[in-house]
């Protein structure tokens, strides 16, 4: 059988699997769980595959696409059912219908149901809430790599929390249900902090009870911190321009004009002076024009293109216990700055950090032990980005970090192993009482999981 070309939403993770599905039915999938001649291992579901890892390789496989398996089949008071193809964009604006909205309001759009109930995702906590979606996930539909159907409810909350976390390697999503809430006004300012007045104010800015989610300007020195709470009693109508000011600003304008940069100006010093004087425009922009006691809380969340233009960036997470957080971020900028010396190399965009609280929810949960905050790298992916992640991703190992495995791009077995502990073989212990053969695991797992 001839293989295909299939790559992630950026473009910069490549898998051959042998076959690609598109699934239209819950049918389908069992069908080629059931039918390995025609269908071979490893079976891998994506959704809109925006994962910087290759979580969702199936290399001389099977690859599922979810994307047509989309419907929104109900909306209660306080949930929404859909299948898993469904993406976070299309069933905010249903629920918004109802003056309903999600918990967490991620800025990507396209996060998948299949995808929301299985995988990491990242997004500062809001006061007394959870910032990983899938904690807010309370029904999952999937079917086994045996083709047998399993239903899970947090009912059964120790299954929930393994499945939470299980990207795949359990079985294929095909339903999911969310817990969702009424819509509330949102509040949102920024200020800007050089890192000696951030880590001064930092226990300060703790107990503010706001969520917390920082713009991070390693070689500037100056963190921007975006403050939200909810604000029942906000008068007239919301703002529905300021969140797509920061998205167009964010995930259109922004790439865009640091690949650019990138590309014409070859000298790096002028080159980084002009982007660290974009840098310097977009705190402004933050600080001034970014503020507004009632705004819309999905109008967060973005629509990417379906394929990735001129604007598309990538990025890679790991997180931090929040007691370490400001001795790391030092040493971070001391590192980026060192590795810059040396090689000459800089990721040519801000990085993002967001404060998370703690979250028991799922096995592989990066804030499982405690509230933890994550130092982001973003970037357009310029020359020298992959060699630099492999450094960075040792740095942060070595300060304690913990990786999301569909956000960390370039991680390592040791690295997985140091930072999950336990859970990391109780994920593989669980694993294979779900899928003994291998059906569903990939050649990125088999490496993390050493089998
Ligand atoms: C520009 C950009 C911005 C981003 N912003 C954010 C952000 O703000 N917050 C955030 O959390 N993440 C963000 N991400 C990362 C991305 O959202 C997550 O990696 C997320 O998993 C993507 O959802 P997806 O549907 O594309 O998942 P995919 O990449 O398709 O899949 C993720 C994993 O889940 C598995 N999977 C998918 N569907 C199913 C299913 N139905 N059944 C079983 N397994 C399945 C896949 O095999 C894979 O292992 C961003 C990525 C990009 C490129």
């Amino acid at each position: 059988m001839p293989e295909t070309t299939v790559t992630n939403w950026f473009g910069d993770i490549v898998t051959h699997p042998q076959v690609v599905v598109e699934a239209a039915s819950v049918d389908d999938i069992v069908s080629v769980l059931k039918n390995p001649n025609q269908y071979p291992s490893p079976v891998r579901a994506v959704g809109s595959y925006h994962s910087t890892s290759p979580c969702g390789s199936a290399d001389g496989g099977t690859i599922i696409k979810m994307s047509k398996m989309n419907r929104i089949l109900e909306i209660t008071p306080d949930t929404v059912t859909v299948e898993a193809g469904a993406i976070y964009i299309d069933i905010a604006a249903a629920l918004a219908e109802k003056r309903l909205q999600f918990h967490v309001n991620t800025e990507i759009g396209s996060l998948s149901a299949g995808s929301a109930a299985c995988a990491g995702t990242k997004d500062a906590s809001m006061p007394g809430e959870f910032g990983q979606v899938g904690s807010y996930v309370c029904g999952i539909k999937m079917v086994l790599a045996s083709g047998d159907l399993l239903e899970i409810t947090d009912s059964q909350p120790e299954l929930m929390r393994t499945v939470r976390s299980s990207y795949g390697t359990f079985g294929i999503v095909y339903q999911v249900t969310f817990r969702v809430r009424p819509v509330a006004p949102l509040s949102v300012r920024h200020e800007n902090y050089s890192l000696q007045d951030f880590t001064a104010n930092l226990p300060a800015l703790k107990a503010g009870g706001e969520s917390l989610m920082f713009y991070i300007f390693p070689f500037d020195g100056q963190i921007t911190v975006e403050f939200r709470h909810y604000n029942p009693g906000a008068d007239g109508d919301p703002n529905r321009a300021l969140w797509p000011l920061r998205n167009y600003l964010w995930a259109t304008a922004g790439p865009a004009v640091c690949a650019q940069a990138g590309r014409d100006i070859a000298d790096l010093t002028i080159r980084y002076q002009v982007i660290d004087a974009f840098n310097a425009l977009w705190r402004l922009k933050l600080t001034v024009l970014m503020k507004s006691d009632n705004t819309v809380a999905a109008d967060q969340i973005i629509r990417y293109p379906a394929v990735a233009g001129a604007s598309r960036y990538t990025f890679s997470l790991w997180a931090f216990p929040e007691e370490a957080y400001p001795q790391v971020m030092s040493d971070c900028f001391d590192f980026c700055r060192k590795y810059y010396t040396d090689t000459g190399y800089r990721s040519d965009m801000l990085f993002v950090g967001y404060r998370v609280t703690q979250d028991q929810n799922s096995l592989l949960s990066y804030s499982y032990d405690g509230n933890a905050m994550t130092i982001d790298p973003v970037s357009t992916a310029n020359p020298g980005w992959e060699a630099f992640l492999i450094a960075y991703n040792q740095f942060c190992s070595d300060h304690g970090g913990t990786p999301l495995l569909n956000q960390t791009k370039g991680v390592t077995r040791p690295q997985v192993e140091k930072a999950l502990g336990s859970r990391w073989q109780t994920f593989a212990d669980a694993r294979k009482t779900y899928d003994p053969q291998g059906r569903l695991l990939n050649a990125f797992f088999r490496d993390l999981l050493g089998e």
